[in-house]
């Protein structure tokens, strides 16, 4: 059961909007936990078994990976204590099927989505962060070779480990998951809307600015 006041986001945004960045900033700030399906998955497809497997091969591709395996996931995540205060939905859902399974499940467990937050960028920005960007091995943080350069080359300012390009990131991937996004993600915009759940941020501002607008979202729904 999730406590009453609790902050349960939904981070929603095409691949590159800045989700995974804001999402680490709302964890510092609330102590709440970031929930992202693509971190769970990454863990994952490194295991050597068939599953890991099959799930390289998806993500490489740009494709989604079955519905069924990412609600388990998320299901068995959001029964841990760490949620009970709130957390962050980085990822997830990713179509109307996925949000449609959300529903049911927060119902079962008694939980309730408070905000969904629309990162909005344009596509041809889009690729230009993703083919540039870096993240770190160890902690996740993301750079970009151009626009937040690390101090130290290949290296992480925060913790030191290693920077690497996701294998997604390569520019004929990243134009098949913005594809997957415009038709199976986008339409969940007005699914939220719809429940009067959504707001939309400007996601081509400065990475703080984007912070404090989402901070003022949260703020004025907690006073509603
Ligand atoms: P992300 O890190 O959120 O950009 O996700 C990277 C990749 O992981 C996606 O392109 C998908 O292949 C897979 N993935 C992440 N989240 C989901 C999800 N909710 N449903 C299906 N596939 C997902």
């Amino acid at each position: 059961m999730s406590k009453e006041g609790s902050t349960n986001l939904i981070l929603l945004g095409p691949p590159g909007s800045g989700k995974g960045t804001q999402a680490r900033k709302l964890m510092e700030k609330f102590g709440i936990p970031q929930i992202s399906t693509g971190d769970i998955l990454r863990a994952k497809k490194k295991e050597k078994s068939k599953l890991g497997q099959e799930i390289k091969e998806i993500m490489e591709s740009g494709r989604l990976v079955s519905d069924e395996l990412v609600i388990q996931i998320v299901e068995e995540r959001l029964q841990s204590d760490d949620c009970s205060y709130g957390y962050i939905l980085d990822g997830f859902p990713r179509n109307v099927a996925q949000a449609d399974a959300l529903d049911q499940l927060l119902e079962r467990i008694g939980h309730k989505i408070t905000q969904v937050l629309d990162l909005a960028v344009n596509e041809d920005e889009l690729v230009r962060r993703l083919t540039g960007r870096r993240v770190c091995r160890q902690c996740q943080q993301m750079f970009h070779i151009e626009f937040t350069k690390p101090k130290k080359a290949g290296i992480c300012d925060k913790c030191g480990g290693e920077l690497y390009q996701r294998d997604d990131d390569q520019e004929k991937t990243i134009r098949e998951r913005l594809r997957v996004y415009r038709d199976e993600t986008a339409p969940l915009i007005n699914y939220y809307s719809r429940k009067k759940l959504l707001k939309s941020v400007d996601g081509l501002q400065a990475p703080e600015t984007v912070t404090a607008e989402i901070l003022k979202v949260i703020e004025a729904s907690r006073q509603k």
